[in-house]
């Protein structure tokens, strides 16, 4: 791997008494230049950070231990679970993001990417679908590191879940304002992934935002936030494997 470059940032404090990093978050930068991004994440007045920063040609800044609670995740949750910082590792990849020029992941930062998770899977109990991006525990707020991010790369060493079934129908068959049957057990889908779901009855702007970031993740080709037959299929397949 290449080597880390140690880039400390103070923005950090501690993970609460007896929690440990159990979940990977993965963000992208979403500024023009990674000097930018790397800037920002060591700027006392910026109160953010992240473990690790990669650049597009694969240098890995390592800004904050991985024992300490870095500042990434935000407003946040995952099964349960809200504050995502108390238990999780971040890793931000340098991209310019939806707003300034959203563009392919090189091969360079995904390599340096798969290396480090190496590590970190050596170092610490993290299951298999713990590998999730920021838009899945913020969806209503966030839509990285977005639908370009080659996660079926990332399952084929064992870090996260994917879905083999080829889900290209995009016939709709559930969308905002739905109130029935088929809505409630997507919803119900949707929560067993990980998602915030606070009202299982009705297809509102809660499970839109949730379709919208599960798509991004599993579902990439059509990210409308209408559950068409294709993102059914990969939903209850993906639902299926969570939690196992
Ligand atoms: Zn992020």
């Amino acid at each position: 791997m290449a080597d880390l470059i140690r880039y400390p940032s103070p923005n950090w404090n501690e993970r609460p008494a007896g929690v440990k990093p159990d979940t990977v978050i993965i963000h992208y930068t979403g500024m023009e230049t990674g000097a930018a991004a790397l800037n920002r994440l060591v700027d006392p007045a910026a109160e953010v950070s992240a473990h690790y920063l990669i650049e597009e040609d694969g240098r890995i800044f390592a800004l904050v231990d991985e024992a300490k609670r870095a500042w990434h995740a935000g407003v946040s949750f995952w099964r349960g679970r809200e504050n995502l910082n108390h238990n999780s590792i971040g890793i931000e990849l340098v991209n310019p993001g939806h707003e300034f020029g959203y563009r392919a992941f090189p091969r360079a930062q995904i390599t340096s990417l798969l290396a480090l998770l190496d590590g970190i899977a050596a170092r610490h109990d993290i299951k298999r679908d713990a590998y999730i991006g920021h838009s899945d525990i913020a969806p209503d707020r966030k839509i990285d590191p977005g639908e370009l991010f080659p996660w079926a790369q990332l399952a084929a060493k064992g870090y996260g879940l994917w879905s083999t079934l080829a889900g290209h129908d995009k016939t709709v068959i559930a969308e905002r304002g739905q109130k029935n049957a088929n809505v409630m057990k997507f919803n119900k889908q949707l929560g067993i992934v990980g998602y915030h779901i606070g009202d299982t009855q009705s297809f509102g702007a809660t499970t839109e935002f949730a379709v919208r970031a599960f798509q991004a993740h599993w579902r990439p080709e059509a990210v409308t936030g209408q559950i068409d037959i294709g993102t059914a299929a990969v939903l209850e397949d993906i639902a299926g494997q969570s939690g196992q």
